[in-house]
């Protein structure tokens, strides 16, 4: 039952506000509630929490135990929360607030600052971005984009103004990150499939696989312990036991990233024993596709018709004896019974030839026969040959899910894992039906507002329905354009049209790590790569940039270097691999302004010219990120003063626009254009920007009501029912690309799960076959003997040392957010720390709560260890999140970590193989890099000489 709350304009007060004053028990009174939550990227989050207001503070946050019954017969998601939350008041009157605009004065990173005004602020830095604009081209503007600190208010009028308006670049959020999922996305077409609401109740074994939900899913962990109680058997699949590992049925250790391995002879085990589904592997894969055994490509009709088309596919008919076209529209074969069988069989070309084609589930399962024998994986993996017959048996068996979290992206040959995973769960008819499935996260479905009010002129419905009226009719042209095209693949071909033409707001970072930030050395290092890759990342970088496979999204140019670079509550200088010094030697001397739009004191803010206060949670009205995981829109209300002098983002935005409008008027510049030739005007870019709005509330209030008005949100939805309720349920998934990529019909009240469309309707997936494909014959693929997923080791990464290093999201923080709020440090060892084998740490003199030094050929860092005899030995673990100013010297794991890509993402030209935002794009890992350990008495543990100085 949803509890309602009063806002402070109603202030309910406490029973005992009136009895109690001064000291501990005051603290726990209050004269108004609101609706909170913290809308940062602890996907899904979206925890209703009450906020107890006193005297225009938050006194302390509660979870609001409001989260509704969704589906009939399934428990509600109460109790919502995790300690970060819990404490997120104290954050927000932290030490770490930054209060005041803020100008540098000295050099960057010496800690000197003057307070200024927001005026003056703002006008120098619309000098600056005019300087860029004039001289070099206002791509030389850079948004590095991250989900940012505040959510919904905190990206959209970034982007809004630097991007949309002024013709800046943004980094794509999804590399920046690296929350991409390459093996999704080459198997499905789209890395994003979230995996639903209500269906877990339906799951019989959970793999928790390289993930660990007790400390990375607080909020949602309980419904992992309580489908026990219904059934489920949970396995845990990690190097090291931890505390996911506790309330796990099994738990089987895996040595670091050769999981690829065994999930592989996990395939072998099933396909062998005869416990595939040959059902869904013939309709939903490509397993059933003929591949020529001369070119080891698929058998295209452009090889056996004069003219024929590169993307229509064969497969063997065994009821007509002959090659049958594989359809496109559909995943339905209708009358034709494709052949998986082994036998080579003859097919005539068209220059009257002959060649030689099999199922490509024949090469799979010969593959498997010969690489991936329950005991080849054992040597590789670790895992007992029986232990993997069994596990393939069970999965096989029962309806199965496996929970993924963020970390085997991170892996180099991290999308080969995802890959074998897939195979796996599709062999088995795991993905698609409720309980099964792989989750990933994905935006875009929900709060559809925003992106309206990007297209409008003008406030109000009537602009509203303008706006959804063009909307049908683009659709209706996308969809007439290839009549075998599903709404979701039109969308897709929609949105890569549009990224190449510079209007989807986001560009894949890779070029701009690689020609401004110093990377080009590093990916070119063979010692540090994939040991198939024959010629140098150089070279492969040139033929794809010859053969156009990334036109238009490579920003800022090569030899435009950038020029002003504006941070949003990201903190690049503590996530970027490479870290603080690699940046700062090969980026931060191009940057002539650096904008840290923060709350909190970051390292990039340390670094940065100007650090701009934003309000936090509480303090600005604000949305969750909507999720097709989540069917609702979860509020935080603007219920406390700003701190000091902080602003929202929007009113931080919006004032930048005037001072930017002001300044081009000085100077005569009324417009200009980009280097794709659209024209920006400046002359009127207050009103472009706002329509005639100023305040939060407004903006939100539009927002809701749009989404209302386009069907997404019950009519009549608006603020004031947010205010009233804390969350909007959403009437349907939405039709923005990210939720088409969901494929299903989600609704209000009824279980669902992603890619039902493709198992119930037979709807295509939007891969180059038009099935989830398990063998990609692109020329690189087959040059790097990854046509199917194979397991590859991990590159040396850093050099050749006798540690992995891994690590993951730690249990006391979202990313860096929390990392210095002192209640939470107080609730473990308080400092960074490497956890390390107990054994193996005695073996070198290592004793428990000792500093250590942690090196390899990128660089070093300081760092008390941990003892653990749950961690590998050859692993140590050195959790996400750390400031770099926690470390000594300013140097944490990031400046170990060569911030490798792999080669083959370079890939394009090849049906889905293309970019689009958040999704097919390099990006670097992080997981598995070499170093050793020292003792800091050795002689060897000394600082390197040419790190010293660089920070004091
Ligand atoms: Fe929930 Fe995220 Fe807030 Fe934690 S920080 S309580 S996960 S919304």
């Amino acid at each position: 039952m949803v509890r309602e709350t009063a806002r402070r304009a109603r202030p309910r007060a406490s029973a005992h506000a009136a009895r109690e004053s001064g000291g501990y028990r005051d603290k726990w009174t209050w004269d108004g509630v609101a609706w909170g939550t913290h809308c940062v990227d602890c996907y899904p989050g979206s925890c209703m929490y009450h906020t107890y207001m006193k005297d225009g503070k938050v006194a302390f946050e509660e979870v609001a135990g409001s989260e509704p019954v969704m589906f009939e017969g399934i428990p509600d998601k109460n109790p919502m929360g995790c300690q970060k939350g819990a404490a997120w008041s104290r954050t927000l009157y932290g030490q770490e607030r930054v209060l005041h605009p803020l100008r540098r004065l000295g050099e960057r990173g010496e800690g000197k600052w003057e307070q200024v005004s927001w005026d003056d602020a703002l006008a120098d830095i619309a000098e600056h971005m005019l300087d860029a604009i004039e001289q070099a081209g206002p791509e030389t503007i850079v948004h590095e984009m991250t989900p940012a600190e505040g959510g919904t208010m905190a990206v959209w009028p970034t982007q809004r103004l630097l991007v949309n308006l002024l013709g800046g670049v943004a980094t794509d959020v999804n590399a920046v990150i690296n929350d991409f999922q390459p093996g999704h996305y080459i198997t499905w077409g789209k890395f994003n499939p979230t995996g639903g609401a209500g269906s877990e109740k339906l799951t019989k074994l959970r793999l928790i696989w390289h993930c660990n939900p007790v400390y990375t899913q607080i909020p949602n962990y309980h419904a992992v312990a309580e489908s026990r109680y219904q059934g489920c058997e949970v396995i845990h699949l990690a190097p090291d036991a931890g505390p996911s590992s506790i309330h796990a049925d099994y738990f089987f250790s895996v040595r670091p990233g050769t999981d690829a391995a065994l999930a592989l002879a996990m395939c072998r085990t099933i396909i062998e024993e005869g416990l595939f589904s040959e059902r869904f592997v013939v309709e939903q894969t490509d397993l059933p596709l003929l591949v020529r055994l001369d070119t080891k490509r698929f058998l295209r009709e452009s090889d056996v018709v004069d003219g024929g088309s590169d993307e229509q596919f064969y497969a063997w008919d065994t009821a007509g004896r002959r090659i049958a076209r594989a359809p496109r529209s559909t995943l339905r074969w209708g009358a034709v019974k494709p052949a998986l069988d082994g036998r080579r069989r003859q097919v005539r070309l068209k220059d009257g030839s002959r060649a030689e084609v099999t199922p490509a589930f024949a090469l799979l399962r010969e593959r498997l026969n010969q690489d991936y024998t329950p005991e080849q994986a054992s040597e590789v993996c670790g895992v007992n040959p029986y232990v993997i017959r069994s596990l393939a048996r069970k999965v096989a068996r029962k309806r199965t899910s496996i929970y993924m979290g963020m970390n085997l992206c991170k892996y180099y040959h991290g999308d080969l894992i995802q890959r074998a995973m897939l195979l796996l769960l599709g062999l088995t008819s795991n993905w698609g039906r409720l309980g099964s499935g792989i989750g990933s996260w994905s935006p875009g479905s929900g709060l559809e507002g925003q992106g309206i009010f990007s297209q409008k002129q003008r406030t109000g419905l009537e602009e509203t329905r303008r706006v959804l009226a063009l909307r049908a009719q683009l659709q209706e042209m996308l969809a007439a354009q290839d009549k075998s095209d599903s709404p979701e693949i039109a969308a897709i071909d929609g949105i890569v049209n549009a990224a190449r033409l510079g209007m989807t707001g986001m560009v894949p970072p890779a070029f701009f790590w690689y020609h401004h930030c110093g990377y080009r050395e590093r990916w070119n290092n063979p010692e540090w790569g994939d040991p198939t890759m024959r010629r140098s990342f150089d070279e492969y970088l040139k033929e794809a940039m010859d053969s156009g496979w990334w036109e238009g999204v490579v920003k800022p140019d090569p030899d435009k270097p950038p020029r002003v670079l504006f941070e949003v509550g990201g903190n690049m200088l503590r996530r970027q691999r490479g870290g603080r010094s690699h940046l700062q030697e090969h980026l931060w001397p191009k940057l002539k302004l650096i904008v840290s739009v923060d709350w909190r004191m970051s390292t990039t803010g340390r670094f940065s010219d100007y650090v701009l206060p934003a309000s936090q949670h509480y303090e600005k009205p604000n949305f969750h990120m909507a999720s097709a995981a989540m069917l609702q829109l979860k509020f935080s209300d603007n219920a406390a003063t700003p701190q000091g002098e902080s602003l929202s983002e929007w009113d931080i935005f919006r004032r930048l626009a005037k001072k930017v409008e002001e300044a081009a008027k000085a100077r005569g510049l009324v417009e200009y254009a980009d280097s794709l030739g659209r024209t920006h005007r400046l002359d009127n870019l207050y009103q472009a920007m706002t329509l005639g709005i100023e305040s939060a509330d407004e903006l939100v209030d539009e927002w809701v009501r749009d989404t209302a008005e386009a069907g997404m949100l019950k009519k009549g939805e608006n603020l004031k029912t947010m205010r009233k309720k804390g969350y909007a349920e959403f009437t349907r998934a939405g039709e923005s690309v990210y939720t088409l990529n969901q494929a299903t019909d989600a609704k209000p009240g009824k279980p669902y799960t992603s890619l039902q469309r493709n198992t119930e309707k037979g709807m295509p997936y939007p891969t180059l076959t038009r099935r989830a494909q398990f063998y990609i014959d692109h020329p690189w693929f087959l040059e790097a003997g990854e046509e199917f997923p194979v397991h590859k080791e991990n590159p040396k990464m850093g050099g050749d040392y006798p540690f992995v290093m891994t690590s993951g999201h730690n249990r006391w923080s979202v990313h860096s957010m929390n990392i210095t709020n002192r209640m939470l440090l107080q609730t473990h060892r308080g400092r960074p720390h490497l956890v390390m084998n107990t054994r193996e740490a005695a073996g070198r003199g290592i004793d428990d709560g000792e500093e250590v030094r942690v090196y390899n050929d990128v660089g070093d860092f300081l760092v008390p260890v941990k003892l653990s005899p749950s961690v590998m030995p050859g692993q140590v673990i050195c959790y996400n999140g750390w400031e770099p100013y926690q470390f000594r010297e300013w140097r944490g794991p990031m400046d170990v970590e060569p911030g490798m890509v792999k080669w083959l993402h370079m890939a394009g030209g090849y049906g889905h193989l293309r970019y689009w935002p958040i999704q097919w794009q390099p990006t670097p890992v992080d997981r598995a890099v070499r170093v050793d350990v020292a003792k800091i008495d050795s002689a060897s543990a000394s600082i390197r000489p040419k790190e010293k100085g660089r920070r004091s």
